[in-house]
């Protein structure tokens, strides 16, 4: 395990190494060799320079989401999105800088107009407008009321537009991209773009297609959720670690089905037919809407799995696992997988619902506390006036009542609602809990 973990830990840095050199590379190339060999005031050379790195931020954004799981795996998906979120924002503020920094040398408002001036002037004005109108759409998704499915559109395109503008424009400046190696590297990075993109759109779902599921049951086990248990047809199902996910597609075909990130919930030691159980909570259209009409024998297609909130990678002498709401499902895996694996390190499990009439598997986890080394605690937000337990928050002090003598040396995993998250992170650290013992995962990715 611990090998797995040092391998994993290598993975990471080499990756992240070949990110930040990949991102650096145009400007190196640029740097070496400036093919006009002109002399120019340093400030429009900065702008230039700052220009390229947000090409090639903007670039490899899409590289960061596109599913590549030997990439993804070290990381886990969730940190991989935050970190595409963070660096999109350090894209975007680059490539407002490389416009300021260009306003003294004679870029005025008018070169923001995609319909005035020449080539260079107008894929400039595109690619700015466009990254713009991506960067607003993904801030304020929710207060637009966009559904996630149409801004999921609406992202791609308005990233490829970026791209695409900003590649032209670079080309019709025809400076430093006069550079040939600089040129040929630059269109290597769009072929590679374009090639992921096909991956992502294409050949992922074809190979989908091959591999179908059936729907064997589809039942409510209250709290707004559904408890799918699926089964392979014609292949041997998926080798996955507790705690990890993989994206359901449901509708008609593979190729043109809607894609959403749940979490498997069965056991990780899975019998023969290898079925696994996905618990879903209504929210939105699909999951309110779809989910409940997946009758018996529906086809479905699994890609996975993904995700790094696993004990499985994450070892520890014993574990604290904080789930709220529908958090509970990679928790779950992670228990059941410990009842069959005869796992009998101490487990502190903190169950955070709004209501009692909101948990799932309530029966099944009074069982598994009789199984296994596990000690369970409620809390509810909105709990009934009889109650004696846990109300409120999940917070410092709540866990400080409950948490074993040697939590310091214990893996922390939480799951659960992003404001949830947010406040944990922080507090679990003020606690005094190593960082590289806590391992999160948020449920909502827009
Ligand atoms: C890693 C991970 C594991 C998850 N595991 C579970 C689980 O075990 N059980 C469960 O009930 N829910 C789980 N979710 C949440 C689940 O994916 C969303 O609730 C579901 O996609 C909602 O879709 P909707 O159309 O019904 O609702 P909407 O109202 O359209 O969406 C609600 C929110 O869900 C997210 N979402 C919606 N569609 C997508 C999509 N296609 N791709 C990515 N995110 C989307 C967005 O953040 C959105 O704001 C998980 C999410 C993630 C990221």
């Amino acid at each position: 395990m611990r090998d797995e973990l040092m391998g994993l830990l290598f993975r990471g840095i080499v990756w992240f190494g070949v990110y930040v050199l990949l991102v650096l590379l145009p400007l190196g190339l640029a740097l070496l060799r400036d093919p006009i060999d002109m002399a120019r005031a340093w400030s429009l050379e900065f702008a230039v320079a700052i220009g390229l790195i947000a090409f090639a931020i903007l670039a490899f954004e899409f590289a960061l989401v596109s599913r590549l799981r030997s990439a993804s795996e070290p990381f886990g998906t969730d940190s991989l999105m935050q970190f595409h979120r963070q660096m999109g924002v350090v894209g975007m503020v680059f490539l407002l800088l490389h416009v300021l920094l260009l306003v003294p040398h004679g870029v005025g408002l008018a070169m923001l107009n995609p319909l005035g001036g020449g080539t260079a002037s107008q894929t400039g004005a595109i690619a700015f407008w466009a990254l713009l109108l991506l960067g607003v759409t993904s801030a304020s998704r929710t207060r637009l009321r966009l559904r996630y499915e149409s801004w999921q559109w609406l992202h791609a395109l308005t990233a490829v537009v970026v791209g695409g503008a900003a590649l032209l424009h670079m080309l019709a400046v025809n400076h430093y991209l006069s550079n040939g190696v600089l040129r040929t590297t630059l269109l290597v990075y769009t072929v590679a773009f374009i090639a992921l993109l096909l991956r992502y759109r294409v050949v992922r779902p074809l190979h989908l297609a091959r591999h179908p599921w059936k729907v064997i049951r589809n039942e409510s086990i209250g709290g707004d959720t559904r408890s799918l248990q699926i089964r392979p047809v014609g292949h041997k199902g998926l080798d996955f670690q507790p705690g990890q996910f993989v994206w359901l597609a449901t509708g008609r075909r593979a190729l043109t089905a809607q894609q959403h990130p749940i979490t498997i919930a069965s056991s990780a030691e899975t019998g023969d037919p290898a079925d696994i159980e996905l618990a879903i909570k209504a929210f939105g259209d699909w999951s309110r809407d779809v989910v409940p009409k997946l009758t018996v024998g529906t086809r479905v297609w699994v890609d996975g799995p993904y995700g790094a909130l696993t004990p499985d990678r994450f070892p520890g002498q014993g574990f604290v696992l904080i789930a709220g709401g529908i958090g509970i499902t990679p928790m779950l895996s992670i228990l059941r997988t410990m009842r069959d694996r005869g796992d009998v390190r101490p487990v502190l499990l903190v169950y955070a619902a709004d209501r009692p009439e909101r948990m799932v598997y309530q029966h099944e986890l009074d069982a598994l506390e009789k199984e296994l080394n596990l000690r369970t605690v409620q809390v509810f937000e909105s709990p009934p006036p009889e109650w004696q337990g846990e109300r409120g928050l999940v917070s410092v002090a709540l866990l400080r009542r409950h948490l074993p003598q040697h939590f310091k040396h214990y893996q922390f995993f939480v799951c659960g609602p992003a404001a949830m998250m947010d406040i944990l992170e922080d507090q679990l650290l003020e606690l005094g809990v190593p960082a590289a013992q806590i391992c999160t995962e948020r449920f909502n990715m827009g």
